[in-house]
């Protein structure tokens, strides 16, 4: 997935996580992105251009990476890989072909300005594989 479309998925699903909150700006968004997808810097960069005109213009964008995990056949086990962008078990070097974790995106939370922090909508964790596919 590109990173303005990813830009763009998010922001829809702030909006719809908060229909209630009009023209309210959000002020903060709170997520989690998968090591592998690597889109965490470019993410960040292409935010503040597409979220201009909607209700996320001049949120902070906080982002949490979730770690990269491959089920490895040969153990028979959820393995974290040794480098980011490696898929091979650490253990015996299989090369994995199902990553477990780290190819998501979930929204945790948002912050809303002006909006009492104890009656903010909580959004639902909604994880989004982002990449696709099985590697291997
Ligand atoms: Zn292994």
């Amino acid at each position: 997935m590109h990173e303005l479309t990813l830009a763009r998925y998010l922001i829809d699903l702030v909006t719809e996580s908060v229909p209630e909150l009009g023209s309210k700006s959000i002020s903060q968004i709170n997520l989690r992105l998968g090591q592998a997808s690597a889109m965490a810097r470019a993410l960040h960069f292409c935010f503040g251009s597409v979220s201009r005109g909607t209700c996320c213009e001049g949120a902070v964008l906080n982002i949490a990476e979730i770690p990269l995990t491959v089920h490895c056949r040969h153990c028979d086990g959820t393995k974290t890989p040794l480098g980011r962008y490696s898929f091979r078990c650490p253990d015996c070097g299989f090369p994995s072909v199902k990553i477990v974790t780290g190819q998501e995106m979930e929204l945790i939370s948002i912050e809303v300005t002006g909006v009492d922090p104890t009656t903010q909508p909580q959004p639902l964790n909604q994880p989004l594989n982002i990449l696709g596919g099985h590697y291997g």
